[in-house]
């Protein structure tokens, strides 16, 4: 699934292309993936509205438009893509809504496994409101980090995939976040000495950073908005490489199951 670092690159890849447009007309292939609103609802509202700004909020794609907003969730294998009309691109194969801009060219959301989700509202706050704190922002803090840490007793690697703890954060970036910092990723929250906790946190902020830098991660399906693949796979630590040797100890990479989830890290200098 994208996650924050891959989410960020999508839009900052389609802001250039949207902001500024004007819908013209809205088509929807898979009405399912609406919230709250029959597709038919959907595009007529969305014609006629301008998209002002572009941004993103954990691991969600905020448009702001003229009037309330269109937010997308691409889940595990949506993409979002602008092309001119009449050109064919390959994840056309998977197309579930066309929204026609007014410059004669199309942003497209195209979904192989259908779980992405698209809402229009009148207030973001109404889909995003009870996310935790972004992770780079300047809010997060490390008194806020240890604050919120203090108060759980689950284990940390479940924690930082809730995206009511730590938005954006998920299956990737909780693995080398936890292996740079090193923290056996099945250590119970409240249990973090203030040095570990204050290690995971520069940690999350470093590995998210990295991710950006490298345009995400294209392990599966995540393409940019305009189809390349990222590259931050090629600098993981942990993440897929179980049985390869450690790059800080040497010792093999381990996987297993940590709240339903594939986890991957050091058995060695993960303590
Ligand atoms: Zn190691």
């Amino acid at each position: 699934m994208p996650e924050l670092p891959e989410v960020e690159t999508v839009v900052r890849g389609l802001r250039d292309e949207v902001v500024g447009r004007r819908f013209t007309h809205v088509s929807c292939h898979w009405p399912p993936q609406i919230v709250g609103l029959s597709p038919e609802a959907f595009a007529s509202r969305l014609v006629g509205r301008c998209v002002e700004a572009l941004n993103r909020r954990g691991k969600f794609i905020v448009f702001d438009l003229s009037e309330g907003a269109l937010l997308i969730h691409l889940k595990m294998t949506g993409r979002l893509y602008v092309a001119a009309r009449g050109e064919r691109e390959e994840a056309d194969r998977w197309l579930r809504a066309v929204f026609e801009m007014d410059d004669g060219r199309e942003l497209r959301f195209s979904d192989l496994r259908k779980f992405g989700r698209l809402y229009l509202v009148s207030q973001a706050s109404q889909v995003i409101g009870g996310l935790g704190p972004e992770p780079l922002s300047d809010d997060f803090t490390l008194d806020e980090f240890l604050a919120r840490l203090a108060r759980r007793r689950g284990m940390i690697k479940p924690l930082l995939l809730n995206q009511r703890f730590i938005a954006g954060i998920g299956n990737i970036y909780a693995d080398e976040a936890l292996w740079l910092a090193r923290i056996d990723p099945r250590r119970r929250a409240d249990t973090l000495k203030p040095h570990e906790a204050e290690r995971l946190y520069h940690a999350i902020r470093t590995v998210l950073e990295d991710g950006i830098r490298y345009e995400g991660a294209s392990v599966n399906w995540y393409r940019k908005a305009d189809g390349a693949t990222g590259s931050y796979q090629d600098h993981f630590n942990v993440y897929r490489r179980a049985g390869q040797p450690c790059s800080r100890c040497g010792a093999s990479i381990h996987k297993i199951r940590v709240g339903q989830r594939g986890t991957h890290f050091c058995p060695t200098c993960q303590v």
